[in-house]
């Protein structure tokens, strides 16, 4: 189990897989920063780039 941090804030979320991770941190996500989730300006782009970025991250750790 692997314990990383959310990329915008010190919340902490655990996953035992890098999917886990994104599930554990999606209701936090939605609660503290819904401006990011409800972004229409954001693209499929942009989403891919945030998990291959936070991916990253949870491989490193
Ligand atoms: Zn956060």
């Amino acid at each position: 189990m692997k314990t990383l941090k959310c990329d915008l804030c010190d919340h902490q979320a655990q996953g035992e897989t890098f999917e886990d991770w994104m599930n554990a941190l999606k209701p936090h996500y939605m609660q503290a920063h819904p401006e990011i989730m409800n972004n229409p300006s954001k693209t499929k782009k942009d989403m891919e780039i945030w998990i291959s970025e936070n991916k990253e991250r949870f491989d490193a750790i």
